[in-house]
């Protein structure tokens, strides 16, 4: 069907989400900008399927590719295998709005979702990922802002994507054993940017908080920490949590 070539290791993975989904994984190939900036995959769904969503021309899934499309498998399994909540639109959404829903829908799950990627083996950040933290280190660290391009979509979306990129490189320190080098690098981004953005800590140390003292790899534990997020964030009116099983 697709002109795809996918290692057996993954294929197998994909495999097993079917199967304990029950839905089938579909690939879309994607124009180039329409997976955000700094992603090399995005997960979709509709009623029967799963999608994960890959750049145009994509020929091949090899081991650049692993934690990437194991990542977004696993969104399928925490939403149509494991019980974990997610968001529907209750009224007609801005762009802006569209886009928030969708990383505050991956926030907390992404930390769960890289906990179960870890536990298969795979590394648990993207192959890009910590080379894209030090390109961040550098920009703060002579006084550029990274994130400047995400604005352009709107300033709620811009401030609400530096924090997802501050909890995410947090969520690694706190939830995975990583090696030393690894762990200096992620610490030293957290220190650069609560430097450089003194504004947005208030509102980033909420969700830290919120995400801290609630079990987030429970179901329920996730639930209420999305919820009270999204009340953070505003949309809470505009969305409306659902559970698929
Ligand atoms: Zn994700």
């Amino acid at each position: 069907m697709y002109n795809l070539r996918i290692i057996p290791r993954i294929s197998h993975y994909l495999r097993r989400v079917e199967a304990a989904t029950g839905m089938p994984i579909n690939f879309q190939f994607m124009p180039e900008g329409d997976i955000a900036p700094g992603m090399q995959t995005a997960f979709g769904y509709d009623s029967s399927s799963i999608f994960i969503m890959l750049p145009q021309g994509t020929t091949r899934i090899g081991r650049r590719w692993e934690h990437s499309v194991y990542h977004e498998a696993t969104h399928g399994l925490l939403l149509f295998n494991q019980g974990y909540h997610t968001f529907e639109r209750r009224e007609a959404l801005t762009s802006e709005e569209t886009k928030l829903a969708m990383i505050l829908g991956s926030i907390v799950d992404d930390i769960v979702v890289n906990k179960i990627v870890s536990e298969e083996g795979v590394q648990p950040f993207g192959y890009y990922y910590l080379q894209t933290v030090k390109q961040e280190n550098m920009a703060l660290k002579n006084g550029r802002d990274p994130y400047a391009a995400h604005l352009k979509i709107g300033p709620d979306f811009g401030a609400k994507f530096k924090i997802c990129r501050y909890i995410l490189a947090w969520s690694f320190l706190e939830h995975f054993r990583l090696v030393y080098l690894n762990r200096r690098l992620l610490r030293r981004y957290l220190r650069l940017f609560s430097e450089s953005f003194p504004d947005q800590i208030p509102e980033t140390e909420k969700s830290v908080d919120l995400i801290s003292s609630h079990n987030i790899f429970s179901p329920q534990g996730h639930g209420v920490v999305i919820r009270e997020i999204s009340r953070l964030w505003g949309i809470s009116g505009k969305v409306a949590m659902v559970v698929y099983s």
